[in-house]
């Protein structure tokens, strides 16, 4: 099948567009089967976790939740910035640290890479990044070369003392929002950066050491292919390290709420879909990897392990962890998370056992985002299992639709499956979900499809 074709049934068959688009950085999402855990059962359940956790390497993950912005893109929904209360969190933080070391659980592990992610992590001082890591390596040791990143608001970042210090204390990647360049879109998205101060960012940040990460998102209210053009310029001419282009998900009641009042601003699932196409080809064409095409841990070496089922034990608010057979999430209210912490029990709220079909599902989900795709070998070593049988279905189904590649070693998606990895992961869940769930359905990040925030009647 040539090209045209696959990517016309693509488009016709299997692109989700933004109603039931899950997310960006796909896992196996399985909500309906999460159990609470009283804070009585906590120790306990750290047990478990422990011999659910065998491998020498992890990935850390560290939520600072707080922002002082309100993009009408933003899908994490961060609480608003304030000094006090990030300074309680910050306390708690480095408790939880102390609480979770305290249960032996890293005895004997490495970490590879940590992540601040938010919010806005450098809404908090250098000191304070310096303090969270700082208490992480005297709990785990760091391997040689361990990839720090923070996320970053470009306003956070501006002066070269921040970024030197954040250099200071360890940091060696900046993940930085930017989503456009396009000014009436950045209007439009309570937001300002142009060319000139991200290049400033990226200038400065490559004089400390510090290599950089920008994000970009097609399908912003009001966008244009044109624009998303001008857009991939200026990217080519700053020339991060790194370049994650991200679908926009319309999950935040801001942009509702403008497209209820401007319905023209809504890019349709067609526009979409070029869009989608456009970035993807220019990414592959400028050497950038992301989901669907990594091939190693140069670029985004958090996202790499994770894709290759490297253990991730996040600390703070609203954060999931994830071992290969167990899946927990930290309290979503900062009260009770700041409550457990106080009267020293780690702030665990719920848990998941992943059933072996679930944890088989995931191990596909995850590695075909990898260039290499499903190592079908080392998957028959480890469950026993003949992946060729058991996804013999969805094979068919993305074979047909000229997503995937499969031959005695590997399964692994073609350069279209790649440009669309996000929908097909969907489609990966939907079949995971099709069993064993009880009647229950892939729910989409926003909980809610696009029809039925914006109501029908728009679309
Ligand atoms: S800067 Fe980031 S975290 Fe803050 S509102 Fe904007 S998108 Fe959300």
């Amino acid at each position: 099948m040539d090209q045209e074709k696959i990517l016309q049934k693509i488009k016709e068959e299997l692109f989700y567009g933004s109603s039931d688009y899950t997310k960006n950085q796909p896992d196996l999402f399985v909500p309906h089967r999460f159990q609470m855990l009283a804070p009585s059962q906590v120790n306990h359940y750290l047990e478990t976790l422990k011999q659910g956790l065998p491998e020498k390497e992890i990935l850390i993950y560290v939520h600072l939740p707080f922002c002082f912005s309100e993009c009408l893109f933003c899908n994490s929904f961060p609480l608003a910035a304030d000094t006090t209360l990030q300074s309680d969190y910050l306390q708690g933080l480095l408790k939880e640290i102390d609480l979770m070391a305290a249960s032996g659980l890293f005895e004997g592990k490495r970490v590879r890479c940590i992540y601040f992610g938010g919010g806005t992590p450098t809404l908090f001082p250098n000191s304070a990044i310096e303090s969270i890591l700082d208490r992480i390596r005297a709990v785990i040791p760091l391997t040689d070369g361990c990839s720090i990143t923070t996320e970053a608001h470009p306003a956070t970042v501006s002066s070269k003392e921040r970024i030197t210090g954040l250099a200071q204390a360890g940091v060696n990647r900046i993940s930085m929002g930017c989503q456009t360049f396009d000014p009436d879109l950045l209007a439009l998205c309570n937001r300002s950066n142009s060319e000139t101060q991200i290049r400033q960012v990226v200038d400065a940040a490559h004089d400390a050491g510090i290599s950089v990460n920008i994000d970009m998102m097609a399908g912003l209210p009001g966008q244009t292919l044109r624009s998303l053009a001008n857009d991939l310029a200026a990217v080519e001419r700053i020339k991060p390290d790194a370049v994650e282009y991200i679908r926009h998900e319309i999950v935040n009641p801001l942009v509702v709420d403008l497209y209820k009042k401007r319905p023209e601003l809504v890019v349709s699932d067609g526009t979409l879909f070029e869009m989608v196409l456009a970035a993807q080809k220019w990414m592959k064409a400028s050497g950038y990897e992301q989901n669907g095409s990594y091939t190693d841990d140069r670029q985004w070496a958090y996202r790499y392990y994770w894709l290759k089922e490297m253990p991730i034990i996040a600390f703070g608010l609203r954060t999931r962890s994830y071992s290969t057979t167990l899946c927990y999430d930290k309290h979503e209210d900062l009260a009770t998370y700041l409550r457990m912490i106080e009267k020293g029990i780690p702030p665990i709220g719920r848990h998941i056992v992943l059933t072996k079909r679930e944890m088989m599902f995931r191990t596909l989900m995850l590695q075909v985002q990898l260039a290499s795709g499903l190592d079908i070998e080392s998957f028959r070593c480890r469950y026993f299992e003949e992946p060729f049988e058991l996804f013999r279905e969805l094979f068919t189904r993305l074979e047909k639709l000229g997503c995937l590649e499969t031959s005695a070693g590997s399964a692994k998606l073609t350069e279209c499956g790649a440009y669309f990895v996000e929908d097909v992961c969907d489609c990966i869940i939907d079949e995971a979900l099709k069993v064993d769930s009880g009647g229950a359905v892939r729910i989409p990040h926003s909980e809610g499809s696009r029809s039925a925030r914006l109501g029908a009647q728009i679309l």
